[in-house]
């Protein structure tokens, strides 16, 4: 990677707007427009809520997000936690798919694969999970 960010912190609430924030800090130094980094700060803030509500439900629990610079204008960022992880990932990635009842819409995943260009979610029950994006 040309330039490179990683940050970690706890599950709190408090944490996702820091971390939208700071993603949209670090893709800056791309010049990209306002609705390039809104996308992104939208993006980021999906994936970082999910470790929040979904991976740590009833704890506080380790959060990582990186950023990379890359080759031709590319900014990835690798959101990841060791929490409740996911069985079934195509599942979860289906529009208005939710295991967060009523509260939930279902469209994080949806909300990041479409407003970032490329989106790979790993996961692994009882130990995490990892969501590349890159723009
Ligand atoms: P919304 O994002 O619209 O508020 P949601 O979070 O349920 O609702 P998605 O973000 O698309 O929708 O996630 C779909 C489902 O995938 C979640 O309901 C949850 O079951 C699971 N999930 C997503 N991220 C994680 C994670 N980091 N750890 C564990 N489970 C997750
Ligand atoms: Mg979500």
């Amino acid at each position: 990677a040309i330039n490179y960010i990683s940050v970690t912190f706890p599950s709190r609430s408090a944490n996702e707007a820091f971390a939208r924030t700071a993603a949209a800090c670090f893709a800056a130094q791309l010049d990209p427009t306002l609705d390039e980094l809104g996308d992104i700060k939208t993006a980021v803030s999906e994936a970082v809520t999910n470790c929040i509500v979904h991976a740590y439900p009833d704890s506080l629990g380790k959060i990582t997000l990186k950023g990379r610079i890359l080759e031709g204008g590319i900014v990835e960022f690798v959101i990841r936690d060791w929490g409740r992880g996911i069985a079934d990932v195509t599942q979860a990635r289906m529009p208005m798919y939710t295991t967060g009842g009523e509260e939930r819409s279902g469209m994080g995943f949806t909300i990041m694969e479409s407003f970032m260009d490329k989106l790979r979610v790993r996961s692994s029950v009882g130990k995490g999970t990892t969501v590349v994006m890159r723009r």
